[in-house]
């Protein structure tokens, strides 16, 4: 079903202008696979810009190379012959990005989802790869030389998938590809204080208070947060500054399941899901519209309250644990 990286870079080669697209809520893994993408096609000497739509995502302030990539906006009179989306397992996962496209499907498609059915002309979509990064650590390896900045870019993404280099996704080749980035100069300690060490007090605050309505259900494997509007904006935070809340829950022993409630203002909720050994969330975010991996997976809900999706998602997951734990 899914074509090869011999088509991927025969048609890079016939390309001249490329615009590159990551989805919304922006991860490492998203934002590496952009920027180098652009990277890595303006070393071969090709016209390329990168777009993420919305999520402005700290990384890509904090990440010199990652300011690259423009939003929608700033890229409305571009002109290109070929797009790529990577990291997005569906088209509504670049969000408003999709103006740019007029109708189009992207010429390619980069991707490590399952759930990805490929909705490009040519697609690569193999989730053997434990970040989209590698994909395109692949297309680097056959196009152009590496050098530091682009050999940092990619490593952001396989090091932030991975979980720094800890999830059951971390096989032989990831250490390979991380250990040639490292000898072509990128620099591990830094990625790591630029993901992990920027909290703001903030976010601490706000960490704090979503521990207040932490739930433990399921003999102590489901694990249920969440954070209103509200509760956001008293910390003085903004939806950004979210995606570090799961992490702190699924840390507790005996989760299994851990699950995240991120109410915005405009009312729709986002709901994070994590698991660690033996349950698939993305099935359970494939009932509410969502999808994603095994262990991470999420969906955003535009019809129901906060309340109601608590109510359902908890419900879903505690079927999904009786399950994998039935003897
Ligand atoms: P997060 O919970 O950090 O927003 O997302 C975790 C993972 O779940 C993402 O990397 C992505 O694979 C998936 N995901 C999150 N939200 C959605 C969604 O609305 N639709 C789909 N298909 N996948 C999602
Ligand atoms: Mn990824």
């Amino acid at each position: 079903m899914f074509d090869t990286l011999d088509q991927v870079i025969e048609r890079i080669r016939e390309g001249e202008r490329f615009l590159v697209m990551g989805h919304i809520r922006p991860d490492g893994d998203d934002i590496s696979s952009v920027a180098s993408l652009v990277m890595i096609l303006r070393k071969a000497d090709k016209t390329a810009e990168g777009c993420i739509a919305d999520g402005r995502s700290p990384f890509l302030e904090r990440l010199d190379r990652a300011r690259i990539i423009k939003d929608v906006d700033g890229l409305r009179d571009y002109a290109y012959d070929t797009v790529i989306t990577v990291d997005a397992s569906e088209l509504p996962r670049i969000g408003d990005a999709r103006e740019l496209l007029e109708g189009r499907s992207p010429d390619i498609t980069l991707d490590h989802h399952k759930s990805n059915l490929g909705f490009g002309k040519i697609n690569i979509c193999d989730p053997a790869y434990a970040a989209t990064a590698m994909i395109v650590y692949e297309i680097a390896d056959r196009l152009v030389e590496f050098d530091p900045e682009l050999a940092e870019m990619l490593l952001l993404g396989i090091a932030t998938d991975t979980g720094f280099f800890r999830y059951a996704s971390v096989d032989e080749r990831v250490f390979s590809y991380a250990a040639r980035l490292v000898r072509e100069g990128a620099n591990i300690g830094r990625i790591a204080e630029a993901v992990l060490e920027h909290r703001t007090l903030n976010e601490i605050h706000l960490a704090t208070a979503m521990l207040d309505t932490l739930t433990l259900s399921a003999d102590g494997r489901l694990a249920t947060a969440y954070v209103t509007a509200e509760m956001i904006e008293t910390a003085g935070c903004t939806n950004d500054d979210t995606s570090g809340l799961i992490g702190e829950i699924r840390s507790i022993a005996g989760v299994e399941v851990a699950i995240m409630f991120i109410e915005s203002s405009e009312g729709t909720v986002h709901v994070s899901l994590r698991s660690k050994q033996s349950v698939d969330v993305s099935e359970i975010a494939f009932q509410f519209n969502g999808g994603g991996h095994a262990r991470a997976a999420g969906c955003s809900c535009t019809n129901a309250t906060l309340d109601e999706l608590r109510k359902s998602v908890t419900a879903a997951a505690e079927d999904a644990i009786a399950s994998a734990f039935r003897t």
